[in-house]
């Protein structure tokens, strides 16, 4: 095979160089021959493209030498073969030259030895190229492990160190020297970390690469978090002869984990699991129980009147509160219980395993007794108590979701029989749900079938003048079953949001019913008063949405007047005061009702335009027994007319009340004794009776 060989020529003779490419190609190659004479020509050839595979130079030569010519290669950075042909050769020059790095010298009178030579020396010169090259790998590569950005470290096959790069050094404190001829996990944190480092040592002793977290210890005792992969090194044969480990510092990933793990799991207030990891150690807990046929409890708490404390002294106080409440509340459970806050101030404890309903009943008892004792904020006693609802796996319920909600409704009830106590979920309780469940089912879209109805009770001048107005009461009626009075389904429309619907309704029948009953024009003084739930009273939109009632209707504002339960007062919200500004922009009448029974201040009466305060039934029914009661209402009248309110009073059924009322100065009566709210076709005559029907 003939080979291809591009020769550097160094000869001034152009015979002698015919008679070297004879020669090369009587040797089986296919030479390229460039020949040059003067350094400057032999610099240009070194620096051109061409692949040289070998230099070949004459000793002498009028301007220039084979010495000359090996500097000028050595110069170039080219590693090629230099062989010098020479006519004589003389051994000291030989020697020198081949010192300074020439690979041969060749007698021009026996080229014999020439193609060899080339050979030989091709070969030397691509070994010492792959050489050079593997050299400069490894130089690299250390070069990358000495300044990687992560710790490396090689054991040998036993792990024991050998090596670790300056990153290892710099985040631990040990020094090269100090590490190495120790086991790879010196620096693992002593108390922790056994298993997984069990885990890595198992894994590399089947010379398998292993993966994994440790938490380790610097020189300095403080602890991180290091991510490891640790690799087995083959010899050409597949023997395993050193393990690599690449190790990155995790600790600031570890702590942000860990910081969203507690975000998403605990309450940020008071530390304690929020509704999440609560719900996940109920269902644990029922896992347990149900393995073991055991009792598992579930006590749903909520703090009395704790809205009071937030709403008078404001939400960093009632934070206070909730934080020592929590504590409180701590002390009543023990390891292996959770107690967690579900948000607002509702808690809840799980007690995994207990034995009896007695059992639970001590825990809730001392829960109970723990909110005996005041809570002092801002140096002043605030009593708050707590209100409990128990519910037991299995019997109340084996899904978890179940037991809180059958918790939840125990905790109402305990609420409703007077605060401050716990209360075992029922069988009674249970039915009261469904009821309320196939109540909402029914109430939703009663307006569209026209299953509700207004009723209507006047308002009469209290000195017996006349009719004033008539108080619109809404009634539920459906195909064969009795008339639902108002208690008994809007609180429930307004707890499953259905009290929107209805509302506008109401407010808009009462229109285009009185304005049928009374007249489109304003000349009469009568008015219909009509019952709004603080929710509505949220709705953005509600004000524009009565005044386009009224626009629809032909009634005037002055004949419409909007009762507003007190709470709507301490809700304060934005929505709620805009509402009440433009309704009486409107010129509509404002009236607070059931006054002395919600979250009474005076301030309120005064911050918000309203025209009537309406005094609770309650009092009404007192004052004729109670001598507190008739005070009360007494000051009431005073108070609201200094305040320039008209006052009404409502739920009157005697006469003796009525005289009572009468004599206090009140303007307005409502009551039975005068008139029972009555369907719209009963109320025209009664308006045109006025005052006789009493
Ligand atoms: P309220 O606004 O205080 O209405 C007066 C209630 O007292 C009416 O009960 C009325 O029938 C009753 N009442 C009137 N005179 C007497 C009396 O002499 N003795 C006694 N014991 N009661 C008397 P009703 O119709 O059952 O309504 C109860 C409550 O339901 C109302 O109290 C009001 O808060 C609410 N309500 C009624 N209609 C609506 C409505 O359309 N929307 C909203 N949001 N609430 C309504
Ligand atoms: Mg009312
Ligand atoms: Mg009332």
């Amino acid at each position: 095979m003939v080979k291809p060989l591009v020769v550097l020529l160094i000869e001034d003779s152009a015979d002698d160089a015919e008679l070297l490419e004879m020669e090369l190609v009587r040797g089986g190659f296919r030479p390229t021959i460039r020949r040059v004479e003067t350094a400057a020509e032999m610099r240009t050839a070194l620096a051109s493209e061409a692949p040289w595979d070998v230099v070949l130079s004459d000793y002498h030569l009028p301007s220039f030498g084979a010495a000359a010519a090996l500097a000028t290669l050595q110069e170039s950075g080219r590693d090629l073969p230099f062989l010098i042909l020479s006519g004589v050769v003389r051994a000291e020059e030989a020697v020198t030259l081949l010192k300074r790095g020439a690979h041969d010298f060749l007698d021009k009178g026996a080229l014999a030895r020439l193609v060899p030579a080339i050979e030989r020396e091709m070969r030397e010169s691509g070994e010492r190229a792959h050489r050079r090259r593997a050299e400069e790998r490894v130089r690299v590569l250390s070069l990358a492990i000495e300044q990687s950005p992560v710790s490396v470290v090689i054991t040998d096959r036993d792990g024991i160190i050998g090596y670790v790069n300056p990153k290892f050094e710099k985040t631990t404190g040990y020094l090269a020297d100090e590490a190495v001829g120790r086991p790879i996990d010196f620096i693992h944190r002593q108390d922790a970390g056994a298993e997984t480092y069990r885990a890595m040592w198992a894994t590399m002793g089947e010379g398998r690469e292993w993966r994994g977290e440790f938490c380790n210890q610097r020189r300095d005792g403080s602890l991180f978090w290091e991510h490891a992969t640790v690799s087995p090194l083959e010899d050409a044969d597949g023997k395993i002869t050193n393990f690599v480990a690449v190790k990155e510092d995790i600790t600031a990933r570890r702590s942000y984990e860990e910081q969203l793990l507690r975000q998403a799991n605990y309450d940020d207030l008071t530390g304690l699991p929020n509704r999440l990891l609560m719900l996940d150690r109920l269902d644990q807990a029922i896992a347990l129980a149900n393995r073991r046929a055991a009792l598992t409890a579930l006590l749903y708490i909520d703090l009395d009147r704790f809205k009071n404390v937030n709403d008078s002294l404001g939400h960093a106080a009632g934070d206070r509160l909730l934080v020592e409440a929590s504590g409180r509340l701590g002390e009543c459970v023990r390891d292996g219980d959770t107690l967690a806050r579900m948000g607002g101030d509702e808690f809840v404890i799980i007690l995994p395993g207990v034995d009896d309903g007695i059992a639970v009943q001590k825990v809730a008892d001392r829960v109970i007794d723990t909110f005996a004792r005041p809570f002092v904020i801002a140096d002043q006693n605030h009593f708050v108590t707590a209100s409990m609802g128990i519910t037991l796996f299995p019997a109340d319920g084996t899904d978890g979701q179940v037991l809180l909600r059958n918790g939840e409704l125990a905790m109402y009830k305990a609420k409703e029989q007077g605060r401050g106590r716990s209360q075992f979920f029922t069988r009674e309780i249970n039915e009261r749900m469904q009821e309320r469940l196939h109540l909402e089912g029914n109430l939703r879209g009663a307006a569209g079938r026209g299953e509700l109805i207004l009723h209507y009770q006047p308002l009469y001048r209290a000195d017996g003048d006349s009719v004033v107005g008539m108080e619109a009461l809404l009634r539920w009626q459906r195909p064969g079953i009795p008339l639902m009075m108002p208690g008994g389904f809007i609180s429930l429309a307004e707890e499953v949001g259905l009290i929107g619907e209805i509302g506008d309704w109401v407010v808009a029948t009462a229109c285009r019913e009185a304005c049928a009953l009374l007249g489109p024009s304003a000349t009469s003084a009568t008015r219909v008063a009509v019952n709004v739930s603080p929710r509505q009273l949220q709705n953005p939109a509600f004000g524009a949405w009565v005044e386009r009632q009224l626009g629809e209707s032909g009634l005037s504002p002055q004949q419409l007047e909007l009762e507003i339960t007190e709470s709507v007062l301490v809700d304060g919200s934005s929505e709620t005061e805009n509402n009440l500004r433009t309704l009486c922009r409107l010129g509509i009448r404002l009236s607070i009702d059931d006054f002395g029974t919600g979250y009474s201040s005076l301030g309120y009466l005064q911050r918000y335009p309203f025209d009537t305060l309406k005094i609770d039934k309650s009092f009404v029914a007192g004052v004729m027994v109670d001598a507190n009661a008739a005070r009360l209402v007494e000051t009431i009248v005073t108070m609201a007319h200094s305040l320039g309110l008209e006052t009404v009073a409502e739920g009157v059924e005697t006469a003796e009340q009525l005289a009572f009322i009468q004599n206090c100065g009140c303007d307005v009566v409502q009551g039975f004794l005068l008139a029972k709210p009555m369907p719209v076709a009963d109320v025209a005559i009664t308006l045109k009776k006025g005052w006789s029907c009493y």
